[in-house]
């Protein structure tokens, strides 16, 4: 089991500095199955159960590093820091946002789409999902501004759709269609604003768009736009 300092796990959950942890230890403002743990040098062992039985200030634990969780991405937000508005990471708790590792979004939606968006401070997980060769899934719903003209789906099946300014072909991708003008796509990769660039290949545009897939995992339909939720290991096994 792996063991650190106890002022160094509150410091890269963002609790502080080294010092002001160290303060709020002295203080007996941090709790181990309701001890004071008050020698912020002492090595706590990183179970997984920790952030239900440590307390700071209080309040329970922040989840230990390690996190993968799936945020209902509103429109209007953005997943980088390039782009004017306010960012992804604006809807996770505050302190969150000064966790070493830190939290990063795995790959990106564009600011004006909505759905599922997975964020996690692992890494090696975070790779494994956007590999190409992992060929992760992701399911978008589309609303188009003008209506289908029936072949739409077998060009995209086809696996020989070029992007502008690309020079290799798209991967055959699955469209189904609900009504004229919405339709349901699944992707195998993820290339820069995809789904717009290829419903505008096709002569069409995209005028609203939805993620609500990613591999095996679907985003909950109690999970409100602006909200997030921790996925568990058999959540995070479902991506792949
Ligand atoms: N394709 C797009 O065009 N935009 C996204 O946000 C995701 C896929």
């Amino acid at each position: 089991m792996k063991a650190v300092r106890l002022d160094r796990l509150l410091a890269n959950l963002g609790y502080g500095s080294r010092r002001e942890v160290e303060g709020l230890a002295r203080a007996g403002l941090v709790r181990l199955d309701g001890q004071a743990l008050r020698d912020a040098s002492q090595r706590i062992p990183l179970e997984p159960d920790l952030s239900a039985r440590m307390t700071v200030e209080g309040r329970a634990l922040d989840p230990l590093p390690g996190l993968c969780l799936m945020l209902h991405k509103p429109l209007g937000v953005t997943c980088s820091h390039k782009e004017a508005g306010p960012l992804v990471y604006s809807l996770l708790p505050e302190r969150w946002r000064r966790r070493d590792p830190a939290i990063s979004t795995v790959g990106r939606l564009d600011k004006e789409t909505s759905g599922l968006l997975l964020m996690t401070d692992d890494g090696a997980l975070l790779h494994r999902i956007i590999a190409p060769k992992a060929k992760v899934s992701k399911r978008y719903r589309v609303s188009l501004a003008r209506p289908l003209q029936g072949d739409e789906a077998a060009i995209l099946a086809s696996g020989e759709l070029m992007l502008e300014g690309e020079d290799k072909p798209l991967l055959p991708a699955e469209m189904e269609t609900d009504d004229p003008t919405h339709c349901t796509v699944t992707l195998h990769e993820g290339r820069y604003h995809q789904v717009r660039r290829m419903f505008a290949t096709l002569g069409n545009h995209v005028d609203a768009l939805h993620r609500d897939r990613v591999g095996g995992l679907a985003l909950p339909a109690d999970l409100p736009a602006g909200e997030f939720r921790i996925l568990g290991p058999g959540e995070i096994a479902a991506l792949f």
